[in-house]
């Protein structure tokens, strides 16, 4: 039989539901691949393989009995550890959750679950999903499987790395000013933020609430569509959830897979698609305009002209609402606690917690927001940043009256090599200078591979209308069609088994 590691997620739920493989099966190849290459690779911070082969069992045996099996039934996947996963370590990549194991599944989880999907383990990332590289995370940095001197991505490098290196055909992620799309770019595969709502925070460890969005990561353009399907939808636990049905976006990924782009608009975001980004990414992406122009749609230029705030923007939101949602982890309710000796008050105990257990960018997260967010400050940094963000908003409005979806590079610029962007933090910021206003504005958008530069995987970007996530897939699905998938080069994957 074929390598189903090899398999697109909608290849092996077929072959699941068809008989020709057991989930058992699939499920062993995908935990032996993670046992022969996660050494090098360091996607999984942990694997449940006791837990996949329950649930793959699970699947057989309801197909024995004939019961109807999901869409993605027996389809192995991996979830960024910023998710609870009941029973399951869960850590955020920080030393002060280590050991902690939820009491509940976040929704997006059960939904997994329900939908039959086998979860293999728990995917590394930048502590506290802050950062571009995951160079961040307490427990050493993910091997882009491109480059394995070079990062994956960040915050969620474990998931997009997974999938390059043949771990998981599928993954989760969060998208808080572009973890889903960012690191999907620089390892080639596919990243989907939904509209923000879309997809229910519950059970997500809070970074950024009003910017925090779960969302699905894979190999081809329709296996993100089937996970998003079976992640999306209202849920009553998630005050911001929307409860508006889901968009077709499955259909919309085989529409757009057919190559035909008649009658769509795509909006040239100016100011993201000039010098800004690297000769060979915007190389890259300018082919790809070409190719989309060749499956009939029409390109119109638009500008969004407070786009160039958004990254000062979302580094005061961002910060401001992490040093409040950080406030919970203080020695006393989860995970570890330091100098609890029986003489120290709550405070000593507490900020020694602290101390111990954040790292310097969560450090530097949490003093940047409390010191945005204090008395006589409030309106110079955070009140004015709110501001900023809703003129984004009425950019992308204005914009999408003009087109049907936007699109830019995925980011400036490709996997950099470990150590290149720590020593400056706003260097490491401008991993997002493109993925950011999407999430100030709260629409949804796509990361597709679109070709190579250097030998490094470029992303194009495809953003759309609040609600509108169909369009983004049809618009990404079309191009895949045109320009297909990239594979890791042969050498580099053989030399990880
Ligand atoms: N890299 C950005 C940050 O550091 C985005 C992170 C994310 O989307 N979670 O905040």
């Amino acid at each position: 039989m074929t390598d189903v590691t090899r398999m697109t997620a909608a290849q092996v739920a077929g072959l699941i539901s068809g008989g020709d493989a057991s989930a058992v099966e699939v499920a062993t190849a995908h935990l032996d691949r993670i046992a022969a290459v996660d050494e090098r690779v360091h996607a999984f911070l942990h694997v449940d393989r006791d837990g996949a082969l329950a649930a793959a069992r699970a699947v057989d045996e309801k197909r024995a009995k004939g019961e109807e099996l999901g869409p993605l039934a027996g389809v192995p996947v991996a979830v960024k550890d910023v998710i609870a996963t009941r029973g399951i370590p869960t850590t955020a990549a920080s030393k002060i959750l280590e050991g902690w194991r939820p009491p509940y599944d976040a929704t997006v989880v059960e939904r997994l679950r329900a939908a039959g999907t086998v979860m293999l383990g728990k995917t590394n990332m930048d502590e506290f999903a802050m950062g571009s590289s995951t160079e961040y995370s307490a427990y050493g940095p993910t091997h882009n499987p491109w480059d394995l001197g070079r990062i994956p991505g960040g915050s969620g490098g474990g998931s997009a790395a997974s999938l390059a290196a043949y771990e998981a055909p599928l993954a989760i992620g969060t998208d808080t000013g572009g973890s889903i799309r960012q690191p999907g770019a620089v390892t080639g595969t596919v990243g989907a933020k939904p509209t923000y709502g879309g997809t229910s925070r519950y059970g997500l460890i809070a970074f950024s609430s009003s910017l925090d969005t779960p969302g699905p990561c894979a190999r081809t353009v329709e296996d993100a569509a089937l996970l998003h399907a079976v992640i999306a939808g209202h849920d009553a636990r998630d005050s911001t959830s929307i409860p508006q049905p889901v968009p077709d976006v499955v259909a919309a990924a085989r529409l757009g897979a057919t190559g035909d782009l008649a009658g769509v608009k795509l909006g040239l975001v100016k100011e993201f698609t000039g010098d800004g980004a690297e000769p060979g990414v915007l190389a890259a992406f300018r082919e790809s305009v070409e190719a989309l122009v060749k499956l009939g749609a029409e390109v119109v230029e638009v500008s969004c002209p407070h786009f160039e705030y958004a990254l000062p923007a979302y580094y005061l939101i961002a910060p401001s609402e992490a040093s409040s949602n950080l406030a919970r982890f203080d020695g006393v309710r989860y995970g570890l606690r330091v100098g609890d000796d029986g003489n120290r008050s709550l405070e000593e105990v507490m900020s020694l917690t602290r101390e111990a257990g954040f790292g310097p960018e969560v450090k530097r997260r949490i003093i940047l927001g409390t010191f945005a967010l204090s008395s006589g400050y409030y309106d110079a940094y955070y009140g004015q940043a709110q501001k900023v963000r809703t003129l984004i908003t009425r950019d992308f409005t204005s914009a999408f009256t003009k087109a049907d979806v936007l699109i830019s590079p995925t980011t400036p610029f490709t996997a950099f090599p470990f150590g290149s962007r720590t020593s400056d933090p706003y260097q490491m910021y401008l991993a997002d200078l493109y993925t950011i206003p999407t999430n100030l504005y709260g629409g949804p958008a796509i990361s597709v591979p679109c070709g190579l530069s250097e030998g490094l995987p470029v992303g194009f970007q495809v953003m759309a209308p609040t609600m509108a996530d169909d369009r983004m897939y049809r618009v990404a699905a079309a191009l895949e069609s045109a320009v297909g998938t990239f594979t890791p080069p042969e050498l580099s994957l053989e030399s990880l088994a």
